[in-house]
């Protein structure tokens, strides 16, 4: 994949993964599993990075794995659509651009 450091907005700082978790008690904001401290929980961006959500505490929320997969899943393909809208191109066209 091609991943550039320098524009990368959906790198999440470890420091800012933990200050959204401590925020949100350590819970998944749309379950309510609690975390182990394990890597279950993931920092989720609420405007999603590909649709240009930043990521800082005020565009991230807790959500464990299972979530954060889901929700990657839909907002990858809202942009994917969008995206295909604005430019009246079929929705396969460019899965591995986002
Ligand atoms: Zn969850």
């Amino acid at each position: 994949m091609a991943w550039s450091r320098k524009s990368n907005t959906r790198h999440v700082p470890y420091s800012v993964q933990r200050a959204v978790f401590r925020r949100d008690d350590h819970t998944c904001t749309r379950c309510g599993y609690v975390g182990t401290g394990r890597g279950d929980l993931h920092a989720g961006h609420v405007v999603a990075a590909a649709a240009g959500g930043s990521a800082d505490l005020a565009n991230l929320v807790t959500l464990c794995v299972p979530c954060h997969d889901e929700e990657t899943r839909g907002q990858v393909a809202a942009a994917v659509r969008a995206r295909a809208a604005r430019r009246r191109l079929p929705v396969e066209r460019h899965p591995g651009y986002l």
